[in-house]
């Protein structure tokens, strides 16, 4: 590639940030990276109506927790500024002026009123090739009627004028050669009443001045491109345009069609990536942050829907995905989401992480339930239970019990089979406990003196992990017992022995 490569990430600042949102920023991200190119984040905010407050800084922070944060972006402006749409708003009416002067576009003075009743006397209305020359415009009105018409500030757009009987066609990264009919889409309104662009001509006036060079965006988009295409051809910029990809849908889990929020809500797993505060109505939707998936399990299941390296290898750090992530594996179909499978990521990813990386959240969700250790204690004990947890959340339970001892007991896997031996047995045991040893010789020690009393270690191992924790799980009891200390096994030790006896 001779020029330099640079992708955009380009949300509108609308509400919480879906998780295919940030699969389409996760792919750019990887491709300007592989081709040590740059990624750019530029906020779509032309649409004032849908504008809402503190989606921008939302997107940011969403970014930001994947590790994939923008070269480029309103945040860190680099030479290709300014990076919110709306802030380009002056230029976007002399792009559309240049395509009316050349034939391309019209000026259209349909009201609101007349277009309602319009589209109400002809359901299937499109305003286009068939009706254009029916409608109030600058091809319907003579010259004068015009200029007396924009002399006056009437209201009006400007529309594309689509060609009669072209094939659009432009090889698409991802699908190969994709043709459209010109025929069958629409005059759409590139600049509106209030001097906004519309996203068509915006978004290509934007990749334009940016200097995009490869466009990834969802599958959603691809009945856009024709239009996109020819805006570049009608401006004059068909040589510079970009290399398109659409990439594929990600479907709910039957694959019956596009994954929204509302699967999410209905099917009870999140679609966003991070907590949504709907400013508006005060309403949350949770994100896989709060629900406990750490970023990197989170792009690395991302990346994985609709892309793999051909081999049937899963489990990618960003490291990985930048270093094999190519564009000729992207597949064309839809992916399904599995949140099992999302999950079984989080957890092998809480797995293999090192200690230090999953402290600081461990950590901040022990303390909110009144749970607090030291530094050492706090490794020691992620480290014996990580392996069991799937959701951050689940080290709360899987460590209750090294915070506060149990009060709660499983009596009835133990009673039944409980005995004075066994009774003496945990007494001489407690009180004669070396915890200096190993956890492995503490275990040998356990068993050589029941076998000693005339026990099947069998017999009291279950016992003891339920005097210690309460309940038949957790990791090796003898590590729970090194964790604990002396003191506090003994104690435990002894209430369990009350507890059973009584
Ligand atoms: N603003 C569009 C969106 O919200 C961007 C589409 C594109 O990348 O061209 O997704």
């Amino acid at each position: 590639m001779n020029k330099e490569v640079r992708v955009r990430f380009a949300p509108s600042p609308t509400g919480g940030l879906h998780l295919g949102g940030v699969r389409t920023a996760l792919f750019n991200y990887l491709f300007a990276k592989k081709h040590h190119g740059k990624f750019i984040l530029r906020v779509e905010d032309t649409d004032q109506t849908r504008f809402v407050e503190g989606a921008e800084q939302y997107i940011v922070d969403c970014l930001e927790w994947c590790g994939i944060s923008p070269d480029e972006s309103p945040q860190k402006p680099g030479a290709f500024g300014p990076y919110r749409q709306s802030e380009r708003k002056p230029s976007y009416r002399q792009y559309a002026e240049q395509l009316v002067a050349s034939g391309y576009a019209y000026y259209a003075f349909d009201t609101p009123e007349e277009l309602t009743a319009k589209r109400a006397a002809e359901p299937n209305f499109l305003y286009g090739q068939k009706s254009r020359m029916q409608m109030r415009n600058s091809l319907t009105l003579t010259q004068s009627e015009v200029s007396e018409l924009l002399a006056q500030n009437a209201p009006h757009v400007i529309r594309i004028k689509m060609p009669a009987d072209e094939q659009v066609t432009f090889a698409d990264m991802i699908r190969g050669v994709v043709s459209f009919d010109t025929n069958l889409v629409d005059d759409k309104v590139l600049l509106k009443a209030d001097g906004m662009p519309t996203y068509h001509l915006a978004v290509v006036v934007d990749d334009k001045a940016m200097e995009i060079s490869h466009i990834f965006r969802g599958e959603e988009w691809l009945p856009s491109a024709p239009i996109h295409i020819l805006l570049w051809k009608y401006l004059g910029w068909a040589n510079e345009m970009p290399a398109w990809a659409h990439l594929p849908l990600i479907l709910k889990p039957d694959g019956n069609g596009k994954l929204s929020k509302r699967d999410g809500d209905r099917l009870g797993f999140p679609v966003y990536a991070m907590n949504w505060t709907d400013p508006k109505t005060g309403d949350l939707t949770k994100g896989f942050k709060e629900l406990g998936f750490m970023p990197e399990a989170f792009i690395n299941l991302l990346a994985l829907l609709g892309w793999n390296d051909g081999t049937d290898k899963e489990i990618f750090s960003l490291e990985e995905l930048k270093a094999s992530f190519s564009v000729e594996r992207i597949s064309k179909a839809g992916a399904k989401f599995d949140f099992e499978k999302a999950k079984w990521f989080n957890h092998e990813w809480i797995k293999q992480l090192p200690v230090g990386r999953l402290k600081l959240a461990v950590s901040s969700l022990l303390k909110q339930n009144g749970m607090e250790a030291n530094e050492e204690k706090l490794a020691e004990i992620i480290e014996l239970v990580k392996d069991r947890c799937t959701l951050l959340p689940d080290f709360v339970a899987q460590t209750a019990y090294f915070f506060t001892a149990p009060t709660e007991f499983d009596s009835a896997a133990v009673k039944p089979k409980w005995n004075t031996d066994k009774a003496i047995f945990f007494e001489e045991f407690a009180n004669t406990l070396a915890i200096e040893l190993t956890a492995l010789e503490l275990e040998a020690s356990f068993k050589a003196l029941a076998e000693n009393k005339g026990l099947k270690p069998g017999e009291v191992m279950l016992p003891l992990r339920i005097m210690l924790v309460g309940g038949k799980f957790g990791p090796g009891v003898f590590d729970i017992v090194k964790l604990l200390g002396k003191e506090e096994t003994q104690n435990r030790i002894a209430k369990g022995i009350a507890e059973f006896n009584s």
